[in-house]
């Protein structure tokens, strides 16, 4: 599959956010945004005020790396949203969540999507009791995600479960780390999608 292979910080970067790409980097003052609050290159300091469709552009790319999501891919879960009854900005997010991978970081699996992508495409973690190694398959209220038993001694995963509780957990999972469990509860609330972004600004520049 084809994926975007820029550093992960200059993507924050550009995003002027901490889009969380890392891992365990995120969460120390090492974390590029920190240090350096401007666009990556030679000109970026430098630039100019953006305007409306650029600001628009702007946050849907930054929603779009976060989940590390192609443009294909991220219209057709937006399209998904606007099939669906409700508010299609927070229904896209409420999609986004769902992913396995993202799922799978969020219980603490993985440090970030990313790593959380490749554990499930290599066939370490099952769903209700039966191999799913589709990182975009959408996990249901009440699915049970675990690490096949195999794989529990994967250094990958027990570092990461071992952090934890430095990262939290949102409220719509819950995880029993010793057993290499974790149950999505509910689905989450826009209050509780916690990403700095305007979801409204991605519905208006493709409504254009
Ligand atoms: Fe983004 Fe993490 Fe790099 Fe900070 S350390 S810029 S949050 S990827």
């Amino acid at each position: 599959m084809a994926r975007y292979t820029e550093a992960q910080c200059r993507i924050c970067r550009r995003e002027g956010e901490k889009l969380f790409l890392k891992g365990d980097r995120c969460y120390t003052e090492k974390c590029a945004v920190e240090r350096r609050r401007y666009p990556p290159g030679q000109h970026g300091q430098g630039r100019g005020k953006l305007s409306d469709y650029g600001i628009q552009l702007r946050e849907k790319q930054k929603v779009r790396k976060t989940y590390g999501l192609l443009e294909r891919q991220f219209r057709r879960y937006f399209h998904e949203a606007e099939r669906r009854k409700g508010i299609t900005g927070e229904i896209l997010l409420q999609l986004l969540e769902r992913r396995l991978d993202n799922v799978v970081y969020r219980m603490g699996f993985a440090p970030n999507r990313r790593e959380a992508r490749q554990l499930i495409a290599h066939g370490h973690f099952l769903v209700n009791g039966k191999k799913v190694n589709l990182p975009s398959y959408t996990v249901k209220v009440g699915d049970l995600v675990e690490v096949k038993e195999s794989s529990r001694d994967i250094p990958e995963i027990n570092n990461s479960l071992s952090k934890i509780e430095h990262r939290g957990l949102p409220t719509w999972v819950e995880v029993d780390s010793a057993n290499f469990k974790g149950k999505v509860l509910h689905v989450p609330s826009r209050d509780e999608v916690q990403l700095p972004v305007q979801e409204q600004l991605i519905v208006e520049l493709y409504s254009k």
